[in-house]
């Protein structure tokens, strides 16, 4: 491994990445304008907040194995294989199901194989039990000496990564929101904004569990409690991975208003939270909410 392939900005990231008016009336009716953080765009294989959590982890693996974990549809896998390929470092991934192993790999799986991941599957209980020392240490014995970032990638560095996010919107906006699985861009997110301003995390999984792990990354990560943030844990749609057909209706609906393709697992669960939100009068009148648009549609497997 040279130094030459730890130089993250190989991955040329588009930086800050663009904030954009979308004229919506559902807000405009109650005084709010709505902007879109258009952090999909930053990278074509390491989009929105995956870039800005994995970067510091990659520097700080400095062309180590990577190993992380993640569920058979997961964005931070395939993120963190595209950098593989891309910087030329080597991945593993453990996947949550044991079931999968020997048959086809879906669409997504199958892209992190082919940017060289090595994936590794584990039933339930096992992958529950991932950050145990058994279970770490059993990992390690399989594939030597490796950098472990945890699911989701959201670890201290991460959460450091993600205020730069933050930062980029001081000034801007009083309210910015965003999608939440491990809670790591929350945390971030809300230690770079500036004074006056909020970040709202919408969890997209059932539980309530999320407040205290935001709290814990954040103590992590920046030695207190940082910047002001709340969730509204409404706007799940069932939990991780599920949606109704008057989320892909609302979805549809905002594609078409706005011409934006819309994710469906985090990002429509975010904006469909939101203009509830403005439509409850959450949002004071002359104020500006900014959406963080933190990834895009898979393409259709052809
Ligand atoms: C991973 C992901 C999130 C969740 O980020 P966390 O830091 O895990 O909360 C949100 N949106 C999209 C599109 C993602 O892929």
């Amino acid at each position: 491994m040279t130094d030459e392939a730890l130089d993250l900005s190989r991955l040329q990231p588009a930086l800050p990445s663009p904030l954009q008016p979308a004229e919506d009336e559902r807000f405009a009716r109650h005084g709010v304008t709505l902007l879109l953080k258009r952090d999909d765009l930053i990278h074509p294989d390491l989009p929105g907040n995956k870039w800005r959590k994995l970067a510091p982890n990659l520097r700080a693996a400095a062309g180590r194995t990577v190993l992380t974990f993640g569920g058979a549809y997961s964005n931070h896998l395939r993120a963190t294989a595209a950098a593989g390929r891309l910087l030329g470092f080597p991945t593993v991934g453990v996947v949550r199901g044991d079931e999968l192993a020997g048959r086809p790999l879906n669409p997504s799986l199958a892209r992190c194989a082919a940017d060289g991941m090595r994936l590794h599957f584990v039933d339930r209980p096992t992958y529950r039990a991932k950050a145990s020392p058994d279970v770490l240490d059993g990992l390690l014995s399989l594939f030597g000496e490796c950098v472990v970032i945890p699911e989701g990638g959201s670890n201290a560095l991460a959460a450091q990564g993600c205020t730069e996010l933050g930062r980029e919107l001081r000034g801007r906006t009083g309210t910015v929101a965003v999608a939440c699985g491990t809670g790591g861009t929350l945390a971030g997110l809300a230690a770079g904004l500036g004074a006056g301003q909020r970040a709202l995390g919408v969890p997209v999984l059932r539980g309530g569990f999320l407040g205290a792990t935001v709290e814990d990354l954040q103590r992590e990560a920046f030695g207190a409690p940082a910047g002001r943030w709340s969730l509204d844990e409404r706007f799940h749609f069932g939990g991780y991975a599920r949606t109704t057909p008057e989320l892909h209706a609302f979805a549809d609906d905002f594609e078409d208003r706005h011409g934006l393709a819309v994710e469906r697992l985090y990002v429509a669960k975010l904006l469909y939270g939101l203009t509830v939100l403005a439509g409850e009068g959450a949002f004071a009148p002359g104020s500006t909410v900014t959406a963080v648009v933190t990834g895009r549609p898979e393409p259709e497997p052809s």
